[in-house]
């Protein structure tokens, strides 16, 4: 099939009023709304490196963009459109017919439109989408602002996706094939949320990286960790290690004034949120149990190991 019938087969989409102009010409053209800043991020999947060669097409497509929109949940923005840039083996139409549905299936929910892309043969299946959105000005929330004596909180569960990953079949699979992107609250956390990152390589890892761009430090009591009961049932080290040190989560972490906690409850969002600890003038990250201090030997996702 000539690259051009593959687009048109699979990827173009219906003119929107969102959109100035889509697929088919050399770029496509948005217009931002007036009073915001464009938000844009990229991320890459590589089969058997991001994704099991065993992942159903239809998830590669859904994770595909949902990492993305992870990326601009993360800083606050509203997700406008995404650009698909698309390596594949060999034309298969099965296999297309499914990345595509589940690309457009994690699309659809956000109002989010395929705009534009490109498509190559090569030996390995690489799939990288770049997403737009925007942001009120000088609203985005960066990972640099976090203030001793704020709340880290994280959303929904975590640690999933790592336990799924060493448990293919387990009903977790659903957390690592079709991760959630938590748009609504991110943008609920404008105003309120003094940092914030998307966790995908790690709890400990991600915050990590909140403490040193924020210059700070931060305890976390492991007591209160949001975990699955299939995480509970594990010996405590087991469970840690996949909630701290375990990918692919695409929670938000983020961290905020007491105050501001008493708000975000009011707006109440309907995605679940806990905090899990402090944060401290004194560097680094420290663990605690049951009120007592814990030593593990953490590591999260090494992309050069
Ligand atoms: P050019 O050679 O000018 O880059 P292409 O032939 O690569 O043009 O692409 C033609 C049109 O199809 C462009 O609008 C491009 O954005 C779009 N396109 C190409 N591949 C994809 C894809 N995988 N998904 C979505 N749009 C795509
Ligand atoms: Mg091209």
């Amino acid at each position: 099939m000539a690259e051009f019938s593959l687009i048109d087969r699979y990827f173009k989409t219906a003119a929107s009023a969102q959109v100035d102009l889509g697929i088919g010409d050399d770029s496509a053209i948005v217009s931002p709304p007036v009073g915001e800043q464009l938000v844009i991020c990229t991320d890459t999947l590589v089969a058997g490196r991001h994704f099991p060669l065993s992942t159903a097409a239809h998830a590669i497509g859904w994770k595909s963009v949902a990492v993305n929109l992870s990326d601009l949940a993360a800083m606050g923005a509203i997700p406008h459109s995404i650009l698909l840039a698309l390596s594949l083996p060999q034309v298969d139409d099965a296999w297309l017919e499914g990345f595509s549905q589940g690309l457009f299936d994690c699309c659809a929910p956000y109002n989010v439109q395929l705009i534009g892309g490109d498509t190559t043969q090569s030996p390995h299946l690489t799939i990288s989408v770049t997403a737009l959105g925007w942001i009120p000005t000088a609203q985005g929330i960066t990972r640099s602002g976090a203030q001793v004596g704020d709340y880290v909180v994280v959303s929904g569960q975590i640690g999933d996706a790592a336990f799924a990953l060493q448990h293919l079949g387990h009903p977790l699979q659903q957390r690592l094939d079709y991760p959630t992107p938590r748009c609504e609250l991110g943008q609920s956390l404008r105003g309120l949320a003094s940092s914030m990152i998307d966790i995908s390589d790690g709890l400990a890892q991600d915050l990590g990286h909140i403490l040193k761009a924020s210059g700070v430090g931060a305890t976390l009591s492991l007591d209160q960790l949001p975990l699955d009961p299939a995480l509970q049932a594990l010996a405590p080290e087991q469970r840690w290690q996949y909630a701290l040190a375990g990918g692919d989560d695409y929670e938000l972490c983020f961290t905020l004034s007491k105050d501001n906690y008493q708000r975000l409850c009011q707006l109440n969002p309907t995605t679940p949120f806990t905090i899990i600890g402090s944060i401290q003038a004194e560097f680094g990250l420290r663990l605690e149990y049951q009120g007592q201090p814990q030593s593990l030997p953490l590591s999260g996702y090494q992309h050069f190991a």
